[in-house]
């Protein structure tokens, strides 16, 4: 069975003092909660994460990373530089850097591999907006989104990756998929994956995204292909982010 995984993303939200706070009230509320967690920060905070949550059950990442090693690229993070910070997971392809920074599915696949080749494990979003579902699009979407990625990878390195189905009508909207939705959409990207690694199929993580919160998570990660969540604006909240944790 796969173990649950929550992990929160501040976005660009924080600053020394409210990140001291949050950090240390999920790690004294977790009580042995057997779920797998995860915050991925702004880059600036993760020497931060790695003084605060090293040698505790929290993992944490980043947000996004440049497909380029070391040179001249002025602004960009390497995925070296976030390893030295002992970052487990990178964010990639959120539907705000695909729309804000015309991200396409081509250079997330790349991010993937960036991600990969430093040993830490891809967050790979994908979703569809409001207008792809309501034209019957979403399988195709979401189904395009993920493809460019596992065809960038080998067979092996399938099961290395973490999937986010993230419907972007649904992020930070308070609107969530309910929990048929979202399932219809797990089991077909599971169904994908499956078609090209049968064994990864039953291993790959994949997470739910939007508008998840502690009175509906419940019922969204009782899904039988629902394997965790990623969670914005609840994982700002020491409360909420742990009622979450503790309903996977
Ligand atoms: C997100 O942006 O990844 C997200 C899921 O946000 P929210 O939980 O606020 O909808």
């Amino acid at each position: 069975m796969r173990a649950k995984l929550i992990v929160g993303n501040w976005k660009m939200n924080g600053s020394r003092a409210v990140n001291a706070a949050l950090l240390e009230g999920i790690v004294a509320g977790l009580d042995d909660a057997p779920a797998s967690c995860a915050v991925c920060v702004p880059a600036p905070y993760l020497q931060q994460c790695e003084e605060v949550l090293a040698g505790t059950p929290v993992a944490w990442g980043a947000q996004d990373v440049s497909i380029h090693a070391f040179g001249a690229y002025t602004g960009e993070v390497c995925a070296q530089m976030l390893a030295e910070f002992a970052c487990r997971y990178v964010i990639i392809g959120h539907s705000e850097r695909r729309a804000y920074h015309r991200e396409d599915s081509a250079l997330v696949a790349k991010k993937a591999l960036a991600v990969l080749a430093e040993g830490m494990t891809p967050i790979v979003c994908v979703g569809e907006t409001l207008e792809q579902r309501e034209a019957g699009e979403t399988v195709q979407v979401v189904g395009a989104q993920l493809d460019a990625v596992l065809e960038v990878l080998d067979a092996a390195a399938v099961e290395k990756i973490v999937v986010a189905y993230e419907p972007i009508w649904a992020i930070g909207t308070g609107r969530n998929a309910t929990p048929e939705m979202a399932q219809e959409v797990h089991a077909q990207l599971r169904a994908q994956i499956r078609a090209r690694n049968a064994e990864a199929a039953g291993a790959v993580t994949i997470l739910y995204g939007g508008s998840m919160k502690p009175e509906n998570a419940k019922e969204l990660l009782a899904q039988p292909d629902i394997d965790g969540g990623l969670i914005g604006s609840a994982a700002l909240k020491v409360e909420d982010f742990l009622a979450i944790i503790h309903a996977a």
